[in-house]
């Protein structure tokens, strides 16, 4: 209410300042061309005196009506889409992130009112996207840690019972160690995620031998591989040579190797492809295992995504995201093929240099 006061007030004084203006640039011009009027056509002194009070009315009349003409212009073509910017932006303020500012003309229209609200109007959908994915976040990272916490306060308690046997002791210890183990992956894959998301990535490119890299990489999982029985079927290219980020592709290949084993079926096969065309690299990886239904297939480079297969195996669903992160910071290209209940194939293309 106070608030509305304040502005009729203002208004009132505005109004008047502008009738000032107007009438001092009115009388002005119109006292000049009397003068000029009057001088021509010789009037008496005492017919100029009877003239003056209706000129002076006549000046006082325009004045209004251009005073009028003008405070209407201002009101509806400058203050009500200032309103209405600054009514949407008060809601905005205090966390409406849905609000949508309605256009003075249209969308597309060339009015430079439109231009700032659809500004603002992109600006606060993004704000919303962005506040979507933050609570998101918060609520996949406090699911993701208080699962294994859970898990670990529970042994913990067993753990403490009298009377357990070594087989028991040794079953809970492993436990509480194979869910400590899952709680630092999580929360050394949210630190990655971040810098790669937050900080300005520069890849730091040398030239580097990625075959041999990838067989480093294949090598780490040699004890999934021998555990589930799983063949390996390669056709490197030998000496592919590569001018990129060896640091921030070795996430990559350890993210998807870590996949194709852990969603490969025993006794099933990886198959990794690396080859030159042209100046591109390809890589691939297969698996015959799980594989994934068309609708996973869209979701999983988000972050935190599972696909219903994999509640069953270890992970936080933060692998793909980062390969996804790095694969843009590197201007490469992954895409998915998939097959549900036959296998799946991941397959990253990049520039030599
Ligand atoms: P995580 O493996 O930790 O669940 P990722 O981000 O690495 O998370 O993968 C996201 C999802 O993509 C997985 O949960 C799974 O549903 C699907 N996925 C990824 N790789 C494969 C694969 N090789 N075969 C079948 N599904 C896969």
């Amino acid at each position: 209410m106070s608030s509305s006061n304040a502005e009729l007030k203002r208004a009132i004084v505005d109004g008047l300042k502008h009738f000032v203006a107007f009438f001092i640039l009115i009388g002005f011009v119109v006292t000049c061309n009397f003068a000029l009027f009057f001088n021509f056509i010789q009037m008496s002194e005492a017919e100029i005196r009877k003239a003056a009070p209706i000129t002076f009315i006549n000046v006082l009349i325009l004045t209004l009506l251009f005073c009028i003409i003008d405070i209407t212009r201002r009101v509806w073509m400058v203050m009500r889409p200032v309103r209405r910017i600054r009514d949407g932006l008060d809601k905005v303020m205090a966390g409406d992130f849905s609000t949508q500012i309605q256009y003075i003309k249209g969308e597309d229209s060339d009015n430079e009112f439109d231009s700032i609200i659809k500004g603002i109007n992109d600006m606060v959908a993004e704000l919303a996207g962005v506040e979507t994915l933050r609570t998101d976040f918060i609520s996949n990272v406090s699911h993701e840690i208080k699962t294994p916490l859970t898990v670990i306060q529970n042994y913990a308690g067993m753990l403490q019972s009298p009377g357990l046997t070594e087989d028991q002791r040794k079953e809970y210890a492993k436990a509480i160690h194979d869910q400590t183990k899952k709680l630092s992956e999580l929360i050394t894959n949210i630190l990655k995620l971040n810098r790669l998301e937050n900080q300005q990535i520069y890849p730091d490119k040398k030239e580097y031998n990625l075959t041999e890299q990838i067989c480093e990489s294949l090598l780490l999982f040699e004890h999934t591989w021998e555990k589930k029985q799983i063949e390996i079927e390669s056709d490197l290219q030998e000496d592919v040579y590569i001018c990129q980020d060896a640091e921030l592709l070795s996430l990559v290949w350890n993210n998807l190797f870590s996949n194709a084993f852990k969603f490969c079926k025993e006794n099933g096969v990886v198959s990794i492809v690396v080859k030159k065309e042209n100046d591109q690299v390809i890589v691939s990886v297969s698996d015959t295992g799980c594989g994934m239904n068309a609708d996973t297939g869209k979701h999983i480079f988000e972050k935190f995504y599972q696909g219903d297969t994999s509640h069953a195996t270890k992970g936080n669903g933060l692998g793909l995201a980062l390969v996804k992160r790095v694969i843009d910071i590197v201007g490469g290209n992954i895409s998915v093929q998939s097959v549900l209940g036959e296998g799946t194939t991941f397959t990253v293309i990049l520039k030599e240099s």
